[in-house]
């Protein structure tokens, strides 16, 4: 692997938050990565889903899935564009680990529960994760990753929130970019999820082959399919046209990435923070692809089933979160341990961190 100037490098981190000894077998994101792997967080996303509740069937995307397949573009893409792989490894592997139980609805309703407490942002809950609520060390509270990492999983963060959190919060109040790393796993996010929910709808019956093909990118691609193979069943021919999108796509923002590179030519990691956004699709994939977002937007998360689900999501999460904020003595001791009782915020964390199956069960008991 080849690495550009413009790339992270971890010889030249802007450092952890508390000043530890370095590692003699690791780079310092690769600790970072391996931190996140050994953490109670990462192993609780295989429980908790984006669109189908995880006891909805096992062949479905879960939160873990999908965050080994983001890795998975994403360092494709680092690759070839000469950034550091295991700085975007990290941080796919970390971006979704603040997000509550049942996907959007579950962060929907949370976030209008603690409206009156600052509200709840999934981003900024798995800073908040790394930063604080994993504890697993005996010096410091939370995972303390590198600046690099950190930067990259806040994707996004509200202005006011930005204001509270120090360095890492002051590019949303200045408006800069963040490495190019977090770029690319931002953008192999949606690469990921667009074509898992093409996938996981047709495998759920809420999707169609013939209604997937209104859309150009799939109908594109299905149209090579449809020609090379004569004989095979739907499901063969949805495989094999995500397979084509997900190719064309990387393919995609690998040239388009590297043209504005070019164009732009940044030296190192800080010159790329100052510029506009490098990591994009050219202008008629971009519309292409935000046509097939719009299509599995109406055709899935509106379908009657999903809705459905995500009705009863919303009423579990403020069932919960209705009964910690008038008993937060009935959260575990070793959660609440050094937090102020009456803290929202904590009954916030609390329910955040909970799996679809463990949040279904606690509600039912109460
Ligand atoms: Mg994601």
């Amino acid at each position: 692997m080849i690495l550009k100037s413009y790339a992270a490098d971890p010889l030249k981190t802007l450092g952890r938050q508390c000043i530890e000894t370095k590692s003699t077998t690791r780079n310092d994101f690769q600790r970072d990565r391996d931190r996140i792997i050994h953490s109670s967080a990462f192993r609780r996303l295989e429980y908790k889903t984006q669109v189908f509740v995880n006891h909805e069937g096992d062949m479905f995307r879960t939160r873990l899935t999908h965050s080994i397949e983001v890795s998975q573009i994403s360092r494709g893409i680092t690759r070839t564009l000469g950034c550091h792989e295991d700085l975007a490894e990290t941080i796919a592997l970390a971006h979704d680990l603040g997000h509550t139980p049942f996907g959007h609805a579950g962060q929907d309703a949370l976030n209008n529960c603690m409206k009156v407490h600052g509200g709840f942002e999934h981003n900024l809950q798995s800073l908040r994760v790394v930063d604080f609520l994993e504890r697993r060390y005996a010096s410091f509270d939370g995972l303390n990753l590198t600046f690099e990492s950190r930067e990259g999983i806040l994707k996004h963060c509200s202005i006011n929130n930005a204001r509270n959190l120090g360095s890492i919060g002051e590019r949303f109040i200045n408006k800069k970019q963040p490495s190019l790393e977090a770029q690319i796993v931002n953008i192999a996010d949606e690469i990921a999820y667009n074509n898992h929910d093409v996938d996981d709808g047709f495998r759920s019956g809420l999707l169609d082959f013939k209604a997937l093909m209104q859309n150009t990118l799939f109908s594109r691609c299905a149209k090579v399919v449809n020609e090379t193979y004569s004989n095979i069943n739907d499901g063969q021919k949805i495989n094999e046209v995500v397979r084509r999108m997900i190719h064309l796509l990387i393919k995609d923002v690998c040239t388009q990435s590297q043209k504005n590179l070019d164009n732009y030519q940044p030296k190192s990691i800080n010159t790329v923070r100052n510029l506009p956004h490098l990591i994009d699709f050219s202008a008629s994939i971009k519309k292409e692809q935000y046509e097939l977002k719009q299509f599995l937007r109406h055709a899935m998360y509106e379908h009657p089933h999903v809705a459905k689900m995500t009705q009863d999501a919303g009423k579990t999460v403020e069932k919960l979160f209705t009964h910690y904020i008038k008993k937060p003595q009935a959260i575990p001791e070793n959660f609440s341990m050094n937090r102020p009782a009456d803290s929202a915020r904590m009954v916030a964390d609390y329910i955040a961190g909970m799996t679809d199956r463990f949040a279904i069960q606690a509600a039912s008991e109460l």
